[in-house]
């Protein structure tokens, strides 16, 4: 386990208990589900259901419906195994660290994405601002108030955004070698 690797476990613990959390409303059930991952990620073979519930602290039905809602997401897998006692089929959970790698890299080149589109819209605008009371106009409303902010009758100021620009390219171009460190590179634009 890289250094790398293991900041990725902590930012996809803090995801999947804010996710969970939100799809129950329960801050309690977000905390259950990180629980419920890293048993996952900790056991080399999938698990049953009833399994897991032995080493958590709450009704199988209630692991059984966190577990769905993960592998509605995409996070964990479910595999169907015949049963060595009983005439049905064992359906086992499971979790690696490659598909928690994948997922948090999902989410790191969707937030590229809206990074990227917003650079292109910044490159392409031009914005202005009052010095008095701070309101961002468009171009287009520049025209329409006459060059003054119609709130206060102030010349309105172009704003310059060459820092947020370089800032936010800096930022992107960094996020796209982290990326390709870690073998991530396809970027879709
Ligand atoms: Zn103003």
């Amino acid at each position: 386990m890289s250094l790398v690797d293991d900041f990725i476990i902590k930012i996809f613990q803090e995801y999947i208990q804010h996710r969970i959390a939100y799809e129950f409303n329960n801050i309690e059930v977000g905390k259950i589900a990180v629980t419920i991952v890293n048993i996952l990620l900790n056991s080399k073979f999938p698990l049953s259901d009833d399994k897991i519930a032995m080493n958590v602290n709450i009704s199988i039905t209630d692991v059984r419906k966190i577990l769905q809602i993960l592998y509605r997401l995409g996070i964990v897998s479910l595999s169907r195994e015949t049963s060595m006692t009983q005439p049905r089929y064992d359906y086992k959970w499971s979790l690696t660290k490659e598909q928690v790698k994948k997922h948090i890299f999902t989410i790191i080149q969707q937030v590229l994405s809206k990074l990227v589109r917003i650079v292109k819209y910044l490159s392409s605008t031009t914005l202005y601002y009052c010095p008095t009371c701070f309101s961002r106009y468009t171009i287009d409303e520049v025209y329409e108030f006459n060059f003054e902010c119609p709130l206060d009758n102030t010349p309105l100021v172009q704003i310059d955004l060459d820092k947020e620009l370089n800032f936010l390219t800096n930022l992107i171009n960094n996020i796209k070698e982290l990326l390709q460190s870690q073998g991530m590179g396809e970027i879709h634009e």
